[in-house]
């Protein structure tokens, strides 16, 4: 069986250097074991990441090991027997031909509902179900909204787009790196509008192609893709961050904030708002604060300057941090 180890950790753009595709012993199964023989195994953007020595939400890859990542294949060896030889299954031992994997961590699937078992790797699979969670539980998509989609051509991407008009998006955008691309997308794929990325600013670009501005952004880029969303969004409009391939290889970090990947591990989510939305807590507000304030466990720092005439310094002493606390101006 043949299987591909990390061989050296990339710098940049990774070479062939840094892999090595070893011969193995066909593995035996112990009990509660079994031996899949891979159709198919995934090659996912995430990898990327693994190959660096450094703490994310999955480990890195050991090197000298073969990597890990998605596979889909037949149970050709087993010591469980609740998943018998025959048995199709997915696992997290790809990147090998022949893998020995827990029966407890496979699942099985079922090849006659698809016409390909290599679905259940991308479009019924991890691929689609980030798709589908992006913009339903992250993003929250209404019907009626329009949405963009940077890689709109990639695995994700296009489950996106798609999902997005079946969910009723009134208008679906979405970039992509050649013009074969973009014909796909508004042809064959339904998309209302798409450029190719490579064509100029990704701000014009997307100006253009979303005249009225957008609602929801699934962001599988970063970089000018997000800076352009953010910039074309409407009100209360929503980002789904779920990757940022165009730094995945850079080796200089873009200027701040540098670290907006981060998001990701951490589940996070920055949210605009407005203070003038809330004037309704104010009773609210007021009614607990008063309190405090009155007590002591609140403290209220005022720098005052005085005169009307010193109001333009009190001002600028403030942009220059003069004021501790609330910068005031007495008559
Ligand atoms: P894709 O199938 O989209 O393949 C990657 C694509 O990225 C390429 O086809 C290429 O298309 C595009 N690309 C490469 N470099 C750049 C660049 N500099 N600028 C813009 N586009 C670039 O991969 P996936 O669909 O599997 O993944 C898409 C994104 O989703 C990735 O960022 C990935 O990390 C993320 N992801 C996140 C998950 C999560 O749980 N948060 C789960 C799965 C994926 P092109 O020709 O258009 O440039």
């Amino acid at each position: 069986s043949r299987e591909v180890r990390l061989a050296r950790r990339p710098q940049g753009w990774p070479v062939p250097e840094d892999f090595a595709l070893e011969t193995v012993d066909l593995p035996e199964p112990g009990a509660g074991q079994v031996v899949v023989r891979n159709a198919f195994i995934s090659v996912d953007p995430y990898m990327r990441g693994r190959m660096n020595d450094v703490p994310s939400y999955v480990p890195p890859y050991v090197l000298g090991e073969p990597m890990e990542g998605g596979a889909v294949g037949t149970v050709v060896a087993s010591g469980e027997e609740k998943v018998p030889v025959g048995t199709h299954v997915i696992h997290g031992q790809g990147w090998r031909e022949f893998a020995l994997v827990d029966a407890a961590k496979v699942r099985a699937v079922d090849p006659a509902l698809v016409p390909s078992e290599s679905v259940y790797l991308g479009a019924l699979g991890m691929t689609g179900l980030t798709a589908y969670a992006g913009l339903t539980a992250i993003a929250d998509l209404k019907p009626g909204e329009t949405v963009f989609v940077s890689g709109a051509a990639g695995a994700v991407g296009q489950m996106v787009g798609q999902i997005a008009r079946l969910k009723g998006a009134a208008r679906v955008v979405g970039s992509a790196g050649s013009d074969a691309k973009v014909e796909r997308l508004t042809g064959r794929l339904g998309f209302d509008a798409a450029f190719n990325y490579h064509d100029g600013r990704v701000k014009d670009l997307l100006g253009e192609a979303a005249p009225d501005g957008i609602d929801v952004y699934f962001d599988n880029v970063g970089g000018e893709h997000l800076e352009a969303a953010i910039g074309a969004m409407k009100l209360g409009g929503r980002a789904a961050i779920c990757g940022a391939i165009s730094m995945y290889n850079s080796t200089e970090p873009p200027t701040a904030p540098r670290n907006l990947g981060l998001l990701i591990g951490k589940r996070a989510t920055l949210k605009g708002f407005l203070v003038g939305d809330h004037g309704a807590l104010m009773p609210e507000f007021l009614a607990e604060a008063a309190p405090w304030l009155r007590d002591g466990s609140l403290i209220a720092d005022e720098t005052v300057v005085e005169g009307v005439d010193n109001a333009v310094d009190a001002f600028l002493g403030m942009l220059r941090g003069e004021n501790l606390g609330k910068m005031l101006v007495r008559v």
